[in-house]
């Protein structure tokens, strides 16, 4: 259904449909399957339930693309106050943050004076904060604030995409680096000129950095790789892979989004794998929520019947 998700990726960035689809009163309730709340404080009781499960989380507030240096500001103060939450309620979690959340478009050094607050406060709280890859026009610039951030901050990671054809190159750097590195497959709307246009060849891309990962020498290594998908092919694969392999599993940990695939979350946590889920809240939800309409048909259908019900 190629149609399908380039229609509702590109109504992720449309104001109009934006408009249109925010203030329709029912969709909120709607975007309560991927969205863990509006509020920290709902968005801890899902951390909660999860941690219950002996499920790990990485919390992201939602928001992208930020318009003034205002709202910049404003999205760096509610990550504080998020790491705040967390440690008063003494529930473990990670950090997920996009760069163009913290300013990036509109002037990278605020982004980065941001960024340096959030890992500040992270770091005194033992916190792991990853940064969102976002489309192809952002990718080098993200990893050059990443770099920078690295070389201050050892509590820094990086979400890499296995549809580009540059992340073969950028994912050897990262792991010669000893970097934390989130690989997942990519969720925008990208030209042939970057992205491999086929999702075989998506998926094998995929396979083929993980395994360049696992054949890199862990002990001397300190890298670490979070595979980030639901694809049961790739979960299985991982699976075989480093068992053969002995791969320690400490080396690596399963991801996926809060709302998608939570009996194949169980059934890793009960083989005794780690496995984090990426808790999104917040009231930016708009193109998160298209996003996920996009990876999966089957989507539109529970929006719409859930919607008239
Ligand atoms: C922890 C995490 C962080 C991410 N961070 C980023 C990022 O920074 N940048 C970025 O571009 N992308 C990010 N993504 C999204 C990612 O790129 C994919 O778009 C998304 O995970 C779907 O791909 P997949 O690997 O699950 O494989 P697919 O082949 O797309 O899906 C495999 C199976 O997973 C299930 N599934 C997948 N998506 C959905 C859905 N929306 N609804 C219901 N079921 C679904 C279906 O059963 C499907 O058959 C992230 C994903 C995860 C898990």
């Amino acid at each position: 259904m190629p149609l399908m998700r380039d229609l509702f990726l590109a109504m992720s960035t449309n104001a109009l449909m934006r408009r249109l689809i925010v203030g329709f009163p029912l969709t909120r309730r709607v975007t309560r399957r991927f969205v863990a709340g509006e509020t920290i404080d709902e968005a801890i009781q899902v951390v909660k339930q999860l941690r219950t499960q002996g499920i790990d989380v990485t919390f992201d507030q939602l928001g992208e693309s930020v318009t003034n240096e205002t709202e910049a500001r404003a999205a760096k103060d509610g990550y504080l106050r998020a790491l705040d939450a967390i440690a008063a309620n003494q529930v473990a979690c990670q950090m997920s943050v996009k760069l163009t959340q913290m300013g990036l478009d509109l002037n990278a050094d605020l982004c980065l004076a941001n960024m340096r607050e959030i890992l500040t406060r992270a770091q005194q709280a033992g916190t792991l904060v990853t940064i969102d890859m976002e489309d192809s026009a952002h990718t080098q610039v993200t990893l050059n604030v990443f770099k920078t951030l690295r070389e201050e901050f050892d509590n820094v990671g990086i979400v890499l995409q296995s549809y580009l054809y540059r992340s073969e190159e950028d994912f050897r750097a990262l792991i010669a680096l000893g970097a934390n590195v989130r690989l997942c497959k990519g969720a925008y709307k990208e030209p042939a000129t970057v992205a491999f246009p086929a999702k075989k060849d998506v998926d094998a891309n995929y396979i083929k950095l993980a395994q360049l990962f696992f054949d890199s020498n862990g002990s001397a290594n300190r890298a670490y790789l979070d595979l980030a998908t639901h694809d049961e092919k790739i979960i299985a694969w991982t699976k075989e892979y480093v068992t053969a392999h002995q791969v320690d599993r400490k080396r690596f940990e399963f991801q996926m989004l809060y709302g998608i695939r939570s009996d194949l979350q169980k059934k890793i946590v009960a083989e005794g794998y780690t496995m984090r889920v990426y808790v999104p809240c917040g009231t930016h939800w708009y193109p998160y929520f298209m996003r996920r309409l996009a990876e999966r048909p089957a989507n539109v259908i529970f929006l719409i019947s859930n919607l008239f019900r």
